[in-house]
């Protein structure tokens, strides 16, 4: 069965201090939320240790939002997967397009974060998805196909198993535009089909987030989708109100 989630990403957003503050929210608003809706949350490096005590014995899992490509070694300001497992991450966000766009990750380099992180125990929420040009110029499917086929098409279907996909949009992240309900549900659909084509029946069990100005608002319309499993939420998980208001959404 494919699971229903919602995931906070952080990104470079609060102090240790504010970042505990809102994991502490966060888990104190968790309880509202029905058991079957998972919670995950994505903070700063910095803040992992302090808010693993904070999540650690609740029900939200916790997230890094990149981790290195290399196991360990002279890697200066790298964060290794082992790394990760040890201040009590169960996930990484890999391939989110912010690291696209601004530190020059690529499908190649993406393939080894991915098979790496999952190599040591961490299931990646791996992003993709089209800017606004390539959306314009009618090439969203064809976008997000590739950089499925170039990352996830490497994997073995038990390593397949482990990953979560998460659709965003570049033109909807932070902008406060959102894909409309059926714009989404359209190329997650598409999602589907494309790693179906590879990984058959897996398809159907693997959970697909939908990423970009989601919010209390409009996260009911988008989770009632039936490709649309859950959100990765970027600024409206830095309320702690309005992240559980989201995951009260499905
Ligand atoms: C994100 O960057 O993962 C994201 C979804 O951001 P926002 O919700 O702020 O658009």
């Amino acid at each position: 069965m494919r699971k229903n989630i919602v995931a906070g990403n952080w990104k470079m957003n609060t102090t240790v201090a504010e970042g505990v503050e809102l994991a502490k929210a966060v888990a104190a608003g968790s309880s509202e939320v029905p058991s079957s809706v998972e919670l995950i949350i994505a903070p700063p490096f910095t803040h992992l240790v302090p808010v693993a005590e904070v999540v650690g014995g609740t029900r939200i899992g916790l997230s890094a939002q990149n981790c290195a490509d290399k196991e360990k070694g002279a890697y200066t300001g790298e964060v290794s997967a082992d790394m990760l497992v040890s201040a009590g991450c169960k996930y990484t966000i890999l391939g989110h397009s912010e690291r696209r766009q601004y530190y020059g990750e690529t499908d190649a380099t993406l393939v080894d974060k991915v098979k790496l992180a999952i190599s040591k125990g961490l299931s990646p929420i791996f992003c993709v998805g089209e800017n606004l040009d390539e959306r314009e110029a009618g090439r969203h499917f064809d976008v997000v196909s590739e950089q499925i086929k170039n990352v996830l098409y490497t994997l073995s279907a038990d390593e397949m198993a482990k990953v979560i996909i998460a659709y965003e949009p570049v033109w909807a992240i932070g902008t406060g535009k959102t894909a409309t309900a059926a714009q989404a549900q359209e190329i997650h659909a598409c999602i589907r089909k494309v790693v179906a084509d590879k990984f058959g029946a897996l398809a159907e069990e693997i959970t697909i987030l939908y990423g970009g100005s989601c919010k209390p608002g409009n996260a009911k319309e988008l989770f009632a989708c039936p490709d649309i499993d859950g959100g990765l939420i970027g600024g409206a998980a830095l309320k702690a109100e309005d992240f559980i208001a989201i995951a009260l959404s499905f």
